[in-house]
């Protein structure tokens, strides 16, 4: 761990990447490319001595909803979208792995011979090594999303941030992509985004990092070396936190 910890803001985060963000220009599964450069994105904030675990969702390769909207019944289909997410965990351990970086996945659906089953110690203990963690198969539970998933190991990890890595450098008052006029918060209480509606994450992970004082900060995953330069407090993004 390098003497550039002291200038973090954020020492211990979780990073919450959607599958899609891991397509690159692909209409479904993996970008190995994209996988790469994500990896390398997390290597350098590690690097810098920030303690990361990561929460990745499965919609790149399968989303419950619908599969239930094509007549599978919900709880087989969210199984089958938490399996998705196990997959990508473990695409995002092998590129990590590959830039020299110590990892470990733990899923809330036990699968020995695959990875560790998440255990809540076991994983503060691995991130206190500096390990980077891979949280797989959301919270377990159908019915969840891996948004929710990833607000509550933030919770219980004790992390002092939840990150959201997006296509896009934070949360905007239309679609930045289809509007040049959008407009970009700086900071938005939580109860502003769960008023309003807006697009930062799901209602149950917003009320539970509120519940729990977890400020979601929104970047862009794409820009080289924002990851880290968030983690000092640089950059650019979007942060809910307050009320
Ligand atoms: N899922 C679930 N419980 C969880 C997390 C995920 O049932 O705790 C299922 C759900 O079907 C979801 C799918 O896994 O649609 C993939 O996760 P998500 O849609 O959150 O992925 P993302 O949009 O982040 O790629």
């Amino acid at each position: 761990m390098s003497n550039e910890a002291s200038d973090l803001k954020y020492k211990r985060v979780l990073l919450k990447i959607s599958g899609e963000a891991l397509m690159g220009g692909r209409d479904f599964g993996l970008d190995p490319e994209t996988i790469s450069r994500v990896a390398a994105e997390v290597k350098e904030a590690r690097d810098k001595g920030t303690e990361i675990c990561l929460v990745i969702g499965g919609g790149n390769i399968f989303r419950g909803i619908s599969g239930a909207a094509q007549g599978m019944e919900r709880t087989t289909a969210d199984y089958m979208g938490m399996l998705a997410t196990v997959m990508n965990a473990l695409a995002m351990q092998g590129a990590l792995e590959e830039l020299g970086v110590y990892t470990r996945v733990m899923s809330a659906i036990p699968m020995q011979t695959v990875c560790e089953p998440y255990i809540r110690r076991r994983a503060v203990r691995h991130m206190e090594k500096g390990r980077v963690v891979i949280f797989a198969a959301g919270t377990g539970n159908p019915f969840f999303t891996t948004d929710t998933a990833a607000a509550l190991r933030a919770s219980e990890m004790d992390c002092d941030a939840m990150i959201k890595g997006t296509k896009v450098d934070g949360v905007y008052d239309s679609d930045p992509v289809k509007n040049p006029d959008a407009k970009r918060y700086e900071t938005l209480s939580y109860r502003r985004v769960l008023t309003d509606d807006l697009k930062v994450m799901d209602a149950s992970a917003i009320t539970l990092s509120r519940d729990n004082q977890i400020p979601i900060l929104v970047f862009s995953i794409h820009k080289q070396g924002e990851f880290a330069r968030v983690m000092q407090g640089d950059g650019t993004f979007t942060v809910v936190e307050g009320d």
